[in-house]
């Protein structure tokens, strides 16, 4: 089980109290409740909710982000923001249509759950269920903002360096809200939030957690630390920085691939080269590499586990030094010469597998390593190692479960949309962005970040995220799945008017320019697992 910190029972909510009775008999007509969401702010006139997502404005509860669209081309000049025709927007006189009422304009405008509202508490469709034609296809688009309770943050860090071992605690600013866990090639991944940390420890390691999960999914940086290990700086589609040192080149891959793919480089210029790295090192001599190349075994003897032939584990300890090891002097994981096999003269090339570390030695009389300036043909491989290596990131995925509650605002018949989905009738997407259906029960999906618009992500005190999510398919699909049929609106009145229900809704629409890295949502076959 998780750490979690420690709590004397429910978790506390830090939040504005529900109404009760006695309050909603004495409620002054200035304010409303907002029930977007399990808190129930009861919101002045002119003020904003906990979440600062829903307002209070003149008296209608309205959502105050505007709803994000999307177009394939953002030529035109249409006005970035425009309101909607309804109650509480500003007057929308003086404003062109960007809209013309021409069917075939739907197959470029894509409306995003980004703003759009929720369904929640559940009883009602999702705000937006939109017709549009796709090359001519009838299409739906459900959209909605999703409350989150089950969601994660899945981060993989490009970096040799140690950061924590794993199932480590992820700490940030003080509270665990997460963990390591596998390494992958050039690589440490993290899963960060879920909902035992959301949920099952104390109030303080609820909102640390939900904090951190927003600020990465807006692609803003935030400072952790790893029990036993790094602290680091991460920022989605940015280099991390580990222990105050930004991370630069990915592996070109663990220490006996390199040994592989530079082998007949290497050999022309070497007599033996080892890529120090703290899972594979590689020797290329003893390497099934080297013995292709009819290179004869120079002698050397490794510290670590001997796996196979020229590939070792376990020579030094994970740390920042050569190849993610603990060492700064290579030759500490060299252990000695074979007597008779290794010469005098014999020229060794040391490297990590990024290039970043390099050392040439030469063997003295006494069959000692004496380090020589690098000979500049040696060099040039030294830095084509680094030339292959790819700029190191942090790529944050968002995995979320959509559950039964956001599935009721497509469908009354719930588990009929999962089905369609698992037949890939429908696809779901993130803000626009495609989104990987994981195989098995229920809809898990996951999307990149980076390919959402920007701030697509919210909190709800409970703790929770809010996060947009959209599902198209055929109008006749939809039907078929007991789509709320009666709650479809055109493009054209959605453009025009916004969201079908006027509790919380949005008052104007953003245009974007649609990801040049995303498809086209609509006419897409759905990313399944
Ligand atoms: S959605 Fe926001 S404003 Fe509405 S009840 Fe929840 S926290 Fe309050």
């Amino acid at each position: 089980m998780t750490e979690h910190t420690k709590t004397d029972g429910l978790p506390g909510m830090d939040m504005p109290v529900p109404a009760s009775r006695e309050d909603h008999a004495v409620a002054k007509p200035a304010k409303i409740e907002c029930n977007a969401c399990p808190v129930l702010c009861q919101i002045s006139d002119g003020r904003t909710g906990a979440c600062d997502r829903y307002a209070n404005r003149d008296g209608v509860l309205v959502r105050v982000d505007p709803v994000v669209l999307l177009r394939r081309e953002l030529s035109s000049a249409s006005p970035a923001l425009v309101p909607f025709d309804r109650p509480a927007a500003e007057t929308a006189d003086g404003i062109d249509p960007d809209w013309n009422g021409d069917l075939l304009h739907s197959d470029e405008v894509f409306v995003t759950g980004v703003g759009s509202s929720t369904t929640y508490p559940d009883y009602k469709p999702a705000p937006f269920i939109v017709a549009s034609k796709a090359r001519g296809v009838d299409m739906i688009t459900v959209v909605t903002e999703g409350i989150f309770s089950y969601c994660s943050l899945k981060v993989k860090i490009d970096t040799d360096r140690f950061l924590g071992a794993e199932q480590a605690n992820v700490r940030y600013r003080g509270e665990v809200v997460g963990h390591v866990t596998t390494a992958e090639y050039g690589s440490q991944m993290l899963s960060l939030g879920g909902v035992h940390h959301l949920t099952g420890g104390s109030k303080k390691e609820g909102r640390m957690t939900v904090e951190l999960m927003q600020l990465l999914g807006n692609k803003k940086p935030v400072e952790c630390t790893i029990d036993g290990g790094a602290s680091m700086v991460i920022q989605a589609g940015k280099a991390p920085i580990v222990n105050g040192v930004e991370e630069q080149r990915m592996r070109v891959g663990c220490g006996s691939a390199a040994v592989g793919i530079f082998a007949r480089q290497f050999a022309s210029v070497a007599d033996e080269v080892v890529v120090v790295d703290d899972h594979i090192t590689g020797v290329l001599t003893e390497h099934q590499a080297g013995k292709c190349l009819d290179m004869p075994k120079s002698g050397v003897q490794m510290r670590g586990r001997k796996s196979t032939p020229g590939r070792y584990f376990q020579v030094a300890n994970p740390g920042n030094g050569w190849g993610g090891t603990d060492i700064d002097d290579p030759l500490s994981i060299i252990e000695g010469w074979e007597a008779g096999v290794a010469k005098p003269g014999l020229r060794l090339l040391m490297t990590s597998t990024t290039g970043e570390h390099a050392q040439w030695y030469v063997l003295d009389d006494a069959l000692r390593p004496v380090e020589q300036p690098m000979p500049s043909e040696v060099r040039r491989i030294v830095e084509r190692i680094g030339e292959n290596c790819e700029p190191s990131l942090c790529t944050v995925l968002f995995l979320g479960g959509a559950g039964g509650s956001l599935r009721a605002g497509v469908t009354e018949n719930p588990v009929l949309l999962t089905r369609a989905i698992k037949q890939a009738l429908v696809n779901v997407t993130c803000g626009g962005a495609p989104a990987y259906v994981w195989p098995g029960g229920g809809i898990t999906v996951m999307a990149d970040v980076m390919r959402m618009p920007d701030n697509s992500f919210g909190t709800v005190p409970t703790p929770a995220i809010v996060a947009p999510i959209e599902f198209s398919m055929r109008r006749d699909d939809y039907a078929a799945l007991g789509g709320h049929m009666d709650s479809i609106f055109s493009l054209e009145q959605a453009l025009a008017r916004g969201a079908w229900q006027d509790d919380g809704a949005p008052l104007a629409r953003q245009w974007l320019a649609i990801d040049e890295a995303n498809p086209w949502p609509l006419g897409q076959p759905p990313m399944l697992g």
